[in-house]
């Protein structure tokens, strides 16, 4: 027998258990599985889903693996032109309204929670997005640009709107460091400001490296454990972090003193040629300096700030016999 005939002889079984009523309906009068009354039919000793055979037959063109019930509504009708061939959206709502209670806060956990705290994705509308945001657009609560989510209860798979807060990139980082969040290695990237060592740290050692200096030696020298070494090289892929160029910069100080009768002293304090890297991440371009404050590669506005600090004590100290001392201080690099 061939598929024609096969399918022929379904369709006619079918039937056979079927009325057709006024509103072109095709009611099925067969078997239908306990609980949620889908129409099966046993045919050659198989189980066979009444419904999905019957549009497949009719429809040969528009094939279909699963159908979503009718558009009549009526649960018992299996007339291929009311059945719904495509998958129907569920609302955006109702994917968030799946959830379960955790914690003393009664946070809005995923039924499938993995344990993790992480965020929670969802699929909507062919696309992967985060929960907590979809919430949030749910809400009608908009997120600009320069603006992110911040979890008052600080579980990241919470996607409670109540437990969101929409904030800036300062204050919710603020919030996290004031939480103790940013000790871990989740948040990654200098500006985080979670990691050990900087964007010039990880080019150093990545040179050293290629050039053998044993991993003892850079461990020790920029404090940092062995995994995180071994990560370096797919972190510096995450963080795009590259090298630009390298030059040297010399930092100079003027400082004009009042010695108070009506004198003055100008004298001026120069760094000398300092190595300078500029490395350059997803979060932009920075400049790093070495050796000037006895630290290897820091960022150049950081070094210079001690290092003005250091000289403005020494000046202090030197014009601090003359009591109405008033101090001028100039900064600049080149
Ligand atoms: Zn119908
Ligand atoms: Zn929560």
């Amino acid at each position: 027998m061939n598929s024609q005939l096969i399918e022929n002889s379904i369709e006619v079984k079918i039937l056979k258990l079927c009325n057709t009523t006024t509103t072109g309906c095709l009611v099925w009068n067969g078997h239908v599985r306990k609980g949620d009354g889908t129409a099966l039919l046993k045919y050659k000793r198989k189980q066979i889903y009444v419904r999905l055979t019957l549009f497949n037959i009719r429809f040969p063109g528009f094939k279909a693996k699963r159908v979503y019930g009718n558009t009549c509504k009526n649960p018992k009708c299996v007339a291929p032109e009311h059945t719904i061939r495509k998958k129907p959206v569920k609302p955006l709502s109702e994917k968030l309204d799946n959830y379960q209670l955790y914690g003393p806060m009664d946070c809005h956990f995923p039924k499938n929670w993995n344990g993790k705290n992480k965020y929670h994705k969802i699929f909507h509308e062919g696309k992967r997005r985060y929960a907590h945001q979809a919430r949030l657009i749910d809400a009608g609560i908009e997120i600009t640009k320069g603006q992110e989510i911040d979890h008052i209860c600080a579980n990241k798979p919470c996607f409670r709107l109540e437990h969101l807060e929409v904030v800036t990139h300062q204050e919710n980082m603020r919030r996290a460091k004031s939480m103790g969040l940013c000790t871990g290695s989740k948040t990654s990237g200098e500006k985080h400001g979670s990691t050990k060592w900087n964007n010039a740290q990880k080019v150093d050692a990545r040179v050293l490296r290629a050039h053998g200096v044993p991993i003892r030696t850079i461990r020790s020298k920029y404090g940092i454990s062995r995994s995180a070494l071994q990560k370096l090289s797919r972190s510096d892929f995450e963080n795009a972090i590259k090298f630009v160029r390298a030059k040297s910069v010399n930092i100079f100080l003027q400082a004009t003193v009042s010695t108070g009768k009506g004198t003055w002293v100008e004298e001026t304090f120069s760094t000398g040629a300092l190595p300078l890297m500029i490395v350059k991440d997803k979060n932009g371009i920075r400049r790093y300096v070495k050796n000037l404050a006895g630290h290897h590669w820091k960022p150049l506005e950081e070094s210079k700030l001690e290092w003005i600090k250091k000289i403005h004590k020494e000046l202090k100290n030197r014009f601090s016999e003359h009591s109405e001392k008033t101090m001028e201080v100039k900064t600049w690099y080149s």
